[in-house]
């Protein structure tokens, strides 16, 4: 090229855009490929959005940790979760408990507390299958349209099922759709807890067939995702055993919620 570059920026060794003396190029392609990759991360920046916030409201938080929650883990270690929301179902549990035992891995579970309240037996089922069960509210309500009392009684409520069946308390708190609001953010704050949410969504509630759940999957999941599955989902069960051969296969480690926190979240 006998024009001088003035801009070319560069991701992935994709060029996004250059502009020259006299002519500017576009790379729709690359473009794309960078938007998709920072609404994957909107969660996180929203999340450190608001604990700034929080900063200035409160002041410095000091020893606290930083950090309210985690939509995806380190980036730099090559981990995954593998999450499903609104269990437990009356029907399909035991399949996915079944699905997911010769993997000797550990899933987290987001349970819906009057759910596990009347599947007992189900949940006591997936602590035994050495899962981690966590609090995605009692009635699962669209917390963004509560008080922050309020919100703290839905979580305080899924936790005391966890009490009375002598489970582990819940560490995290996903909210239902993912949605949270400054209130919400404030409630897991004041409960102690962390919002727990995710970077990869499967889509599989809308009747999604096998192969499409594992294609969303594995081309959209990276290094610390955390991916969103539902439970009592008949074509997600299915689709388990080659989603764990194909991230194995990309050298992936299947681990829970709590594991990728503690190696360090975003
Ligand atoms: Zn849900």
């Amino acid at each position: 090229m006998n024009k001088r570059t003035l801009i070319d920026y560069n991701k992935n060794n994709k060029t996004i855009f250059k502009m020259s003396a006299g002519s500017l190029n576009f790379n729709f392609g690359g473009a794309v490929t960078f938007l998709f990759r920072l609404f994957r991360l909107y969660r996180s920046i929203l999340l450190c959005l608001m604990t700034f916030s929080l900063s200035l409201e409160w002041g410095p938080l000091g020893e606290e940790r930083l950090r309210w929650g985690m939509a995806s883990g380190d980036p730099f270690v090559r981990e995954v979760a593998l999450t499903f929301d609104d269990g437990p179902r009356e029907r399909g549990m035991q399949e996915l408990i079944e699905a997911l035992y010769p993997f000797d891995l550990t899933a987290s579970f987001f349970l819906v507390g009057k759910f596990a309240e009347r599947y007992a037996t189900i949940t006591l089922s997936l602590h035994e299958a050495g899962h981690e069960l966590e609090n995605h509210t009692f009635t699962h309500p669209k917390l963004y349209t509560l008080w922050t009392e309020k919100i703290m009684r839905e979580m305080e409520r899924c936790n005391e099922v966890f009490e009375n069946l002598n489970l582990p308390p819940a560490y995290f708190m996903r909210p239902p759709g993912g949605s949270f609001n400054l209130k919400v953010f404030n409630a897991v704050r004041r409960m102690d807890m962390r919002l727990g949410l995710w970077d990869v969504n499967t889509a599989d509630y809308t009747g999604r067939a096998s192969e499409d759940i594992i294609r969303t999957i594995m081309s959209t999941v990276g290094n610390g995702s955390v991916i969103l599955m539902h439970s009592g989902v008949p074509n997600t069960v299915r689709a388990l055993p080659e989603l764990v051969r194909q991230l194995k296969a990309r050298g992936y480690r299947i681990v829970s919620m709590r594991d990728l926190w503690n190696a360090g979240a975003i």
